[in-house]
Order: C-alpha cells, then structure tokens, then sequence
C-alpha cells in the first residue's frame, strides 16, 4: 500500500474535520477544546447571571453571549471591571437597561456562598452539589485549599470528579476570576 500524494497532505495539515463556528478550532470529541472559545465564555457568564448563582437577570443570554464574542470577558470576574465604554459596545442596550445590569450586579455582591460556588460552574458542580460543599466546607476559599482526600469524602464525588475540582482551582483562568470577584468585593472566604 501506498500513500496518495492528497492523503500525504492531509496528513501534513494536521487534524481535519468539524470545526467550532465561533473560535475555528477543530473539535475533540464533539466539543470545542479551546478554554477561550467565546461560546464557554457566554455559557459560563449565562450560568453566572442566572437566578441561582448571582442573580443578574438583566445581563440575558444574548448580552452575555456579545460580551463574549467582543472579548470584552473571559470570566465573570471581569463584568466587574468593564467601564462605559465597553457597554456602550453592545449592541441594544438601552441605558436603563444598563443601570439594572449594573444594580444586579452590585447586589450580587452579596450572593450565598452557594450560590457564587454554583455560578463558577466547577465541572460537575450543579446547585445541589454546590449548597452541599458549602455546608461541608463553609467558604470557597476553605473548599479551594481542601485535601483531595476531604473532598472523596463527600457524598455525590467520586474520584473523577475529585480530581476534576482540583484541577479547575489549579487553572490560571479560574484563579484569575477569583482573585477579580475578590477585588471587587465578592467575599469568598466568609464563614
Ligand atoms: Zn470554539
């Protein structure tokens, strides 16, 4: 057997097949590998605005998926720090509209420990889950700094997603919004 002149090009051209539409990166195993990929991003500030995480229903999936695609946010973190010019970006956005985003988003300053755990969308981590970890470990910061050990123990974790967890506290990223919901007032280390 040979190889055919095209099947030598493929071959050079790395791997082939379906691509993600918004960020261009070819899929592994059916979803996009990028970390960046502005659809997790809208995904993850669509979880973060909902009514069980930090309840910020103004900023809709529509807005959180513009904020995405602009690269104005890689976490919830940086909805903080975006300054008027960044919102006036947007497209339809009225300025009262605005101010209730921006209402929402300072009482959610004030969001349960669970329900800001439940909004940093740990993977596997669904709201049940996340009041579960609060009552076992009291704080994020406790949860973050725990014992891979302490968190098997825990009923509902296997070791999987044991690893999983640590590993999500471990990225850049993650510490990254974390350490930006702290600067803007998120207390995370709250008992
Ligand atoms: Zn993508």
């Amino acid at each position: 057997m040979f190889l055919s002149f095209q099947a030598v090009v493929n071959f050079l051209k790395g791997p082939s097949g379906p691509k993600c539409l918004e960020c261009d990166s070819v899929f592994i195993d059916g979803v996009c590998p990028n970390l960046d990929c502005p659809v997790k991003v809208a995904e993850w500030i669509t979880r973060w605005c909902s009514p069980e995480a930090a309840k910020i229903p103004a900023l809709d999936q529509a807005k959180a998926g513009q904020l995405a695609k602009l690269r104005l946010v890689l976490h919830p973190g940086e909805l903080y720090e975006l300054g008027q010019g960044d919102w006036d970006q947007l497209e339809s956005v009225s300025a009262e509209q605005l101010s209730d985003i921006q209402r929402q988003m300072e009482g959610s300053k004030s969001a349960e420990p669970s329900a800001v755990l439940y909004g940093l969308k740990l993977p596997g981590v669904d709201e049940r889950l996340a009041k579960r970890l609060i009552e076992v470990f009291s704080s994020i910061d406790a949860l973050r700094v725990s014992k891979p050990e302490r968190l098997q123990q825990i009923e509902g974790i296997d070791e999987e997603q044991c690893v999983e967890i640590c590993r999500w506290f471990r990225d850049s990223l993650n510490k990254k919004a974390l350490k930006m919901l702290e600067q803007n007032d998120f207390n995370l280390g709250r008992q």
